[in-house]
């Protein structure tokens, strides 16, 4: 290659007494005590549009850590103008100056705004300090780096020529802007959405969730400083629905690059769909949405494994991931023995502020995420068919605080086996062990999502079946592991259903998706 190759950012540990642990302290409690304002950024500039609304962490939501400026329709304009300007020359000018620019700001993360990054999300998205830095200091730093090994890899991929015949490809960029939205659940996600198509020469408008933007700021101080060119990343906040028509009402319009909900997802979908006669080119739609993702786990499975599977898929990060376990099917020889291990393992987990790095479990992003996750708890409470066995406590007079909570239920198709919850919340049902390929049947029918998956046992031939059978619901499989925690460079991320367009974030097929090939045959 002609570029580093990439490997792996190495995760620290945090372990007490170590320097890294004081370190991203003291940061944390900087950030705490300080409130910073966060500006729009476009053309390079930081744009105060004196409307604000203020940042609270989702742990202690009374205490104000900053505010952020609304954009108005104007400023979204600008940002698409400026991208469009900015496109002449970041467009041509040679890709190993963008490979460098990003590979700069890879060891910026790596080093001197690691514990920023990880301290922002801590505040602002409440993530633990072992889940932000596999997040915001190695994700990010590891979509960076593959993405630039890739990027290589696809412009050496060349046709045959012939006696005569000199055939070639430019992987030019899209003819426009890129379009990114992205969530608060992965400050790695927020980065990497922006970041991949500007790398294969594109200009974006980025629009972070309201959730992230104290770290999204943080992101953009760093391409700031590895330099990125002004007008290439312009960064807008504010009202969605604003923001989105204005940018899909655009001509120049070519491509979305998005992670959040299915509904909004679709929603944009049909936008582009309403808006097709007014661009110039077909317009790349790239996302990935839902998940209600399975744990399936077959009678000669091993009950400590698949219970360490549901404990740290279903809890870690609160659940919110694409990817989180939220339905698992136990047979019901084993069910008793493994639902035992899982609250042995809740027992040990401590919920309360990352600032104390002995709590596992922290709070969930918002208001409305707690009070859709208290809805079905109460629910389960009183449904028949339907058990609480470990959790359903919630409380959000300081933050948005639920118990990890596991609800057995008796009915495979009862209503959290089948909606998103985006929470700490899993519920598992008991299959007759005699019913297995029934089992495999009712995982691959019961979601409108095919996003991840984990299948458990010790016998070849149930997990041939299950991989055959389930060919289609999960993007992401996984044998006898949790169905949680890709790594970028190994596992390859996405799917498809409902949950999105597969393009696989941290791959050579998702960067693909930001070029437009042209084919120049030349005859001597
Ligand atoms: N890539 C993450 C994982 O494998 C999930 C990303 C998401 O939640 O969107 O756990």
């Amino acid at each position: 290659f002609q570029v580093p190759v990439a490997v792996n950012e190495p995760v620290k540990s945090y372990a007490p007494g170590t320097p890294e642990r004081e370190s991203v302290l003291a940061q944390y409690k900087e950030f705490y005590k300080s409130t910073v304002e966060i500006p729009l950024y476009i053309n390079g500039e930081e744009i105060k549009t004196g409307n604000t609304r203020n940042i609270t962490p989702p742990h202690d939501h009374q205490h104000v850590v900053g505010s952020y400026h609304l954009a108005e329709k104007s400023h979204v304009e600008k940002a698409i103008e400026t991208a469009l300007e900015a496109r002449k020359k970041w467009a041509k000018i040679p890709w190993e100056q963008r490979a460098a620019i990003f590979l700069k700001a890879a060891d910026l993360i790596a080093g001197p705004y690691r514990d920023k990054m990880n301290a922002a999300t801590m505040i602002a998205q409440s993530k633990n300090i072992f889940q932000a830095e596999i997040d915001s200091a190695c994700e990010i730093v590891d979509f960076l780096r593959f993405n630039v090994q890739y990027m290589s890899e696809i412009y050496e991929d060349q046709p045959e020529s012939s006696e005569g015949v000199w055939n070639r490809v430019e992987h030019r960029p899209l003819e426009g802007f890129v379009y990114a939205i992205t969530p608060f659940n992965f400050t790695a996600i927020a980065g990497n959405l922006p970041s991949s198509a500007a790398l294969m020469g594109n200009v974006c408008v980025w629009k972070p969730s309201d959730s992230q933007i104290y770290s999204a700021k943080v992101i953009v101080d760093v391409f700031k400083e590895a330099g990125v060119p002004d007008g290439v990343i312009n960064v807008v906040y504010g009202d969605p629905a604003m923001i989105t028509d204005t940018v899909l009402a655009s001509p120049d319009f070519s491509g979305i690059h998005f992670t959040g909900s299915t509904k909004v997802f679709k929603d944009i979908w049909a936008k582009v769909g309403a808006n097709i006669h007014n661009y110039k080119t077909y317009p790349r739609i790239v996302g990935e949405t839902g998940g209600k993702d399975f744990i399936l786990a077959h009678p000669t499975c091993i009950e400590k494994q698949v219970a360490t599977a549901i404990s740290r898929g279903a809890f870690e990060f609160q659940g919110q991931k694409c990817s989180a376990a939220s339905r698992v099917y136990l047979p019901k020889s084993k069910a008793d023995k493994i639902l035992e291990f899982v609250k042995k393992d809740l027992a040990t987990f401590k919920m309360g502020s990352p600032e104390d790095m002995s709590n596992f479990i922290t709070a969930v992003i918002h208001e409305g995420s707690f009070d859709k996750l208290a809805k079905y708890i109460d629910q389960a409470k009183a449904d028949a068919d339907a058990e609480i066995i470990a959790g359903g406590g919630y409380d959000k007079s300081k933050g948005y605080f639920v118990e990890p909570t596991v609800i057995l239920t008796t009915n495979p198709k009862y209503t959290t086996m089948e909606t998103e919850l985006f929470g700490p919340v899993v519920t598992v049902y008991a299959y007759d062990d005699e019913k297995w390929e029934e089992t495999i049947e009712l995982v691959d029918t019961t979601s409108e999502y095919a996003l991840t998956g984990a299948v458990f046992s010790q016998d070849r031939y149930a997990l041939t079946q299950a991989t055959d059978l389930l060919q289609n619901a999960a993007g992401n499989f996984y044998v006898n592991d949790k169905p949680t925690g890709a790594v970028v460079g190994q596992q390859p991320f996405g799917g498809a259903r409902g949950s999105g367009t597969n393009d696989k974030a941290g791959s050579k097929l998702n960067l693909y998706r930001w070029v437009s090939p042209r084919l120049i045959k030349e005859t001597f």
